[in-house]
């Protein structure tokens, strides 16, 4: 059937999408429908028609066999951008994640099913005003007679227009009381809310922390500008400061045109520069640009489940990549050897640094740096690696360098199963499979999921001859010790030429020393990966011969 745009259909809904949409299928082809879902039976209008898939609207619910749907308890729910599947019940949330997990990890990670103990997903006990963390975006609004007021919400999906909401439903209580501080602040002495479309005006954001388990707070005020008059300050601190658990009160300056948040200057203006938290019987200190898990009860279910996963005895050697500020690595360290961190955000790593200290422990390390730039250089033995990338995954260089330290387990802690499978993928092309999958809920009313993956070395054929070829890649890098940067760093004194660790892999891979590159991709993603140009290639094959590595 040929659909057209104001079409009417009627359209059973039968999946769920990554923004809480409904899909329904014609004949194959994909709608999307927004606030629609699975179980509904829909009288849809369709908006528009692309070449694979399509937008359409409910017109009316036609049918509801056992969808699952319930009134969102906030009233701002349908178009702010945060919870995006608050109308449907928490049990089938939790449903709905579970089942993304595996049809990832088995459709797009070649994961064979039967194979893996599929753990029960963990859910939240209350999956209400959980979060830890806010950044409220702030912008001028128009009241009913046309005069402009700031206020502060969330943005509306996919645009960067804002739902005011004060008293958000999956926020901390206390979050309401500081954002209406801040907003009489503005209205009183006149402060202007930023502008982005004309980049004017003053306050950008707020952005504010509570700690669970110590009820401190940290207010922090992103302003496009490089700071305010002392008076101003003065009147803010002394509305602020008056809040319980109030601990921290920090100005950051991003002046420049952006949807990045936080700007690179960071002040203190009054009260200590961390709040301190604990999960389990550990205490971290977090600043502001640390990266600190947003929902705390679950994250020590988390947290166990990467402790479980990770099967240490007390003898292993650990690596935990993108450790931000330490909270999985000192989990760790209190039943391993030695546990090294590596993190890209210095605060972050001073705070590991600090937090190790602080509780007295002495097994556990921090680098700071881009993991596929570190982990490289130093890479040694290990026994167990745990990583817990961002949404994009890990770096493919990062992969390879992990599949070479040969380590018996894996534990991938991801917020995005997409990629995990992309990842888990390559690690099973390199002699790594997965064994065990749990994945644990974090963003109740949203859409998104955390996951617990244990990959296992393979010990069956596939895994000798992987092992081969490592012992090769061992045994030329035990002789010459040259590492990615010591790759470039040659090339560049002796070439006057930069190249990139995905020229020297590809050339290693050329050369044969490397078993099996991460750049494997799909043709369709291989074709758009730069190919090394043949003066770079001379020059990495000379720093190769020169480390004695072809
Ligand atoms: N394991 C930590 C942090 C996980 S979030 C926890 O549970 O608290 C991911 C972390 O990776 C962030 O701290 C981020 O700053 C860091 N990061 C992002 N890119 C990185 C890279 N290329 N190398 C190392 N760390 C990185």
């Amino acid at each position: 059937m040929k659909l057209k745009k104001n079409q009417e259909i009627t359209l059973k809904i039968d999946d769920l999408g990554n923004n809480g949409e409904g899909i329904g299928h014609v004949d194959g082809y994909a709608l999307f429908v927004k606030n629609a879902l699975p179980g509904e039976t829909i009288r849809a209008r369709i908006m528009k028609c692309g070449k694979s898939y399509g937008y359409a609207r409910v017109m009316e619910v036609l049918e509801d066999s056992g969808s699952g749907r319930v009134e969102p308890r906030c009233p701002a729910a349908e178009r702010c951008g945060g919870c995006t599947i608050q109308h449907l019940t928490y049990e089938r949330q939790l449903a709905y994640k579970e089942k993304k997990v595996r049809d990832c990890l088995v459709r797009i990670g070649g994961v064979d099913a039967d194979e893996v103990e599929w753990l029960p997903i963990i859910g939240m006990e209350d999956p209400w005003q959980y979060r830890n963390k806010a950044q409220f975006p702030v912008r001028m609004q128009k009241d009913n007679e046309g005069r402009p007021y700031p206020a502060a919400g969330f943005y509306a999906g996919r645009t960067h227009s804002i739902v005011p909401v004060s008293d958000c439903a999956i926020q901390h209580s206390c979050m309401k009381r500081i954002l209406e501080t801040v907003l009489t602040w503005m209205r009183d002495q006149n402060v202007p809310a930023y502008d982005e479309s004309s980049h004017s005006g003053l306050v950008r954001h707020i952005y504010i922390r509570r700690a669970y388990h110590t009820g401190q707070i940290m207010v922090c005020l992103v302003i496009n500008s490089r700071g305010i008059s002392n008076l101003l300050q003065e009147m803010l601190l002394q509305k602020l400061t008056g809040i319980p658990g109030m601990t921290g009160i920090f100005l950051n300056s991003n002046t420049d045109w952006t949807n990045v948040i936080l700007g690179k200057e960071m002040k203190l203006l009054w009260g200590q520069a961390y709040i301190e938290d604990r999960i389990g019987d550990i205490r971290y200190h977090i600043s502001p640009q640390s990266f600190y898990q947003v929902n705390p009860e679950q994250t020590e279910k988390l947290y166990q489940t990467a402790l479980e996963f990770a099967g240490l005895s007390g003898e292993e050697t650990v690596w935990d990549l993108y450790c931000g500020i330490g909270t999985i690595s000192l989990f760790l360290a209190q039943r391993a050897r030695k546990v090294y961190g590596v993190e890209i955000v210095p605060e972050a790593v001073q705070n590991a640094r600090e937090n190790a200290r602080l509780n007295g422990i002495v097994n556990a390390e921090f680098f700071c740096g881009a993991a596929e730039e570190v982990v490289p250089k130093l890479a040694g033995q290990a026994d167990v690696v745990v990583v817990d990338p961002p949404r994009k995954g890990c770096d493919g260089v990062l992969l390879d360098t992990i599949a070479g330290m040969g380590p018996e387990r894996i534990v991938y802690v991801s917020c995005d199963p997409g990629t995990l499978a992309r990842d888990v993928k390559k690690l099973g092309e390199m002699g790594y499979g997965v064994t065990k999958v749990r994945a644990v809920d974090m963003f109740g009313q949203g859409g998104h999921v955390e996951t617990v993956c244990l990959l296992s070395k393979l010990h069956a054929d596939q895994h000798i001859e992987v092992e081969l070829q490592m012992d090769e890649l061992d045994l030329t890098a035990a002789e010459s010790k040259a590492t990615y940067e010591e790759i470039k760093d040659y090339v560049l004194e002796h070439s006057g030429l930069k190249v990139s660790n995905l020229y020297i892999a590809q050339i290693k891979q050329k050369c044969g020393i490397i078993e099996r590159v991460n750049y494997n991709l799909p043709k369709s993603e291989n074709s758009r990966q730069p190919k090394c140009p043949p003066e770079k290639e001379v020059a990495i094959r000379e720093a190769l011969e020169h480390f004695r590595m072809i």
